[in-house]
């Protein structure tokens, strides 16, 4: 009796031991922040100076001019790219606030069509826009005499041949497929235009973005002071406004306003600098793609959950707080699902409890007795009778994880204005104090639900903004969430191109 009570002591020691290492390697201190920003411009720089110079992709986007607020007309957007696809209808009535009551649409795309061939993609798709603009918006159908202008979302790494064309480089968050990354790579809109035609549609891609393109079109259509926009969702990335000049890979560009926006790709960032632990490297050798996305595997709403997952199945190896291991902790990325899935079950669990993800569930639980993380224990990974000290400690796990990818998602944005001089630190010559150097205001979009549900994710990340920037900066950097921005900022781009598609 006594021996078993030393043994489980000595044991619940160890379960400590994990938690007070991760939290070790887990720790960003701001000097640490600070060096990953600075890695975050320099990396920047050198994907905008030759071609694979970085791993950041710095994408060309050939969106030069962004909406100017006088469009005019009805389009269409759809956004594809996570766990869902929406379709929208947007009226632009050619002033600048007239915007914007868009009919939306969700629908989900099922797992086995993420992996499934372009055709199958494209056609599900393809069907459902058919539908969205047969049924009008007061039955009448406004295509039949005039062709529809659409502005097409899709957000995975793509390399642009113009502002409405190009081609899948490789597939992130899920998707699979495999004739859009094979030898002969399929060029995306033509995918969806052979599929509208298919379904008789009468629709052509005006432009085709990306998210990130999507929201900063919208917030600078809201606010001209708008110089970057970043995604915080399934997956996570990043693009800004760039001087012509800068983009030193791409000689002789020419573009109407003297820049252009880059479609950064950050999700592929990588500094020696990130507070990496074995769970990470773990996580990432069982990924689908390993070596790659290190940025978006230690931020994004898709692996948070997951890393979670594995530190709690070592603890449960190495002890005995949940009795013998439990199997659904032997589930990947459990911790990560959500009931909007389509699928109605995961590995024979059925979904619907799903709602929010497991990880923000059980660390925003403000209950004293941690109700709700009892429940997600019992009723989700089938674990019943969890003290209350070990839900404490899943409560703290939850903390670190979380933390560190608000904190480092706050170092990428810094990174970024740093690049365009907008980080306070640019302007300091000949013996000026950073308090004297006059500021602009600087905004900053935001997007996806991992920002604007996760209520700790987002208070992390401007706490670890105001360390990096300090008092007297961070009052002019304004991070504002764009509701729709993929969407209606696709619709607006979609108008803004919607004459003259070809470009560069
Ligand atoms: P997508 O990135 O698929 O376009 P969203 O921006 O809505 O869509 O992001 C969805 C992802 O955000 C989910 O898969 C999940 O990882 C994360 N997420 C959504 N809500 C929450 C929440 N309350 N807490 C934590 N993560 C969340
Ligand atoms: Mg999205």
């Amino acid at each position: 009796m006594v021996g078993r009570r030393v043994r489980s002591r000595r044991k619940w020691r160890r379960v400590l031991g994990v938690l007070a290492e991760l939290e070790e390697r887990c720790a960003t201190p701001v000097g640490k922040l600070k060096q990953v920003v600075d890695a975050m411009a320099v990396e920047m720089h050198a994907g905008l100076a030759s071609e694979g110079g970085s791993k950041l992709k710095m994408l060309l986007t050939f969106v030069d001019r962004l909406p100017s607020g006088s469009e005019k007309g009805t389009y269409y957007a759809l956004d594809v790219g996570g766990t869902n696809f929406r379709i929208l209808r947007v009226q632009l009535g050619g002033q600048r606030s007239s915007i914007l009551e868009p009919h939306v649409e969700q629908q989900a795309v099922p797992a086995h069509v993420m992996t499934s061939t372009s055709e199958n993609l494209f056609d599900l798709i393809a069907s459902a826009l058919k539908e969205f603009v047969d049924r009008g918006e007061d039955g009448s159908k406004t295509l039949v005499s005039r062709r529809g202008e659409l502005g097409f979302t899709f957000s995975f790494p793509v390399k642009q041949r113009s502002v409405s064309s190009g081609i899948l480089i490789k597939c992130t968050k899920g998707l699979h497929i495999e004739d859009m990354v094979s030898q002969v790579r399929r060029e995306v809109t033509e995918c969806l235009e052979q599929a509208m035609s298919r379904k008789r549609l009468n629709m052509r891609v005006a432009v085709l973005v990306n998210d990130t393109v999507g929201t900063l079109a919208l917030g600078h259509y809201h606010d001209e002071d708008t110089v970057a926009a970043v995604i915080f969702g399934t997956g996570t990335n990043a693009c800004y406004w760039e001087r012509t000049d800068a983009i030193i890979k791409c000689q002789g560009l020419l573009t109407t306003f003297g820049g252009m926006v880059i479609n950064m790709e950050w999700g592929n960032f990588w500094s020696s600098h990130f507070p990496s632990t074995s769970y990470d490297t773990d996580l990432d050798s069982h990924s689908s793609s390993p070596n790659d996305q290190g940025f978006e595997k230690m931020i994004s709403g898709m692996y948070l959950g997951e890393a979670v997952r594995r530190v709690l199945l070592r603890m449960s190896r190495e002890s005995d707080i949940f009795g013998t291991v439990p199997s659904r902790l032997s589930v990947p990325f459990i911790f990560s699902l959500t009931g909007l899935m389509n699928a109605t079950e995961f590995h024979g669990i059925p979904l619907f409890n799903f709602r929010i993800p497991m990880i923000s569930a059980m660390h925003e639980d403000d209950s004293p007795e941690l109700i709700e993380v009892a429940r997600i224990l019992e009723d989700d990974l089938e674990i019943p009778d969890v003290p209350l000290k070990v839900r404490k400690l899943i409560v703290k796990l939850c903390n670190v994880v979380t933390r560190r990818a608000a904190r480092l998602a706050a170092a990428g944005i810094v990174g970024i204005l740093k690049k365009i001089g907008r980080d306070g630190s640019g302007g300091i010559t000949g013996g000026r104090t950073r308090s004297d150097v006059k500021m602009r205001r600087t905004v900053v979009a935001i997007e996806g639900s991992l920002y604007t549900s996760y209520t700790m994710f987002r208070e992390y990340l401007h706490e670890a903004l105001w360390e990096i920037l300090g008092e007297d900066i961070a009052p002019h950097v304004i991070l504002k969430v764009i509701e729709d921005g993929p969407g209606i900022g696709a619709a607006l781009l979609a108008a803004t191109y919607s004459k003259d598609s070809v470009c560069g």
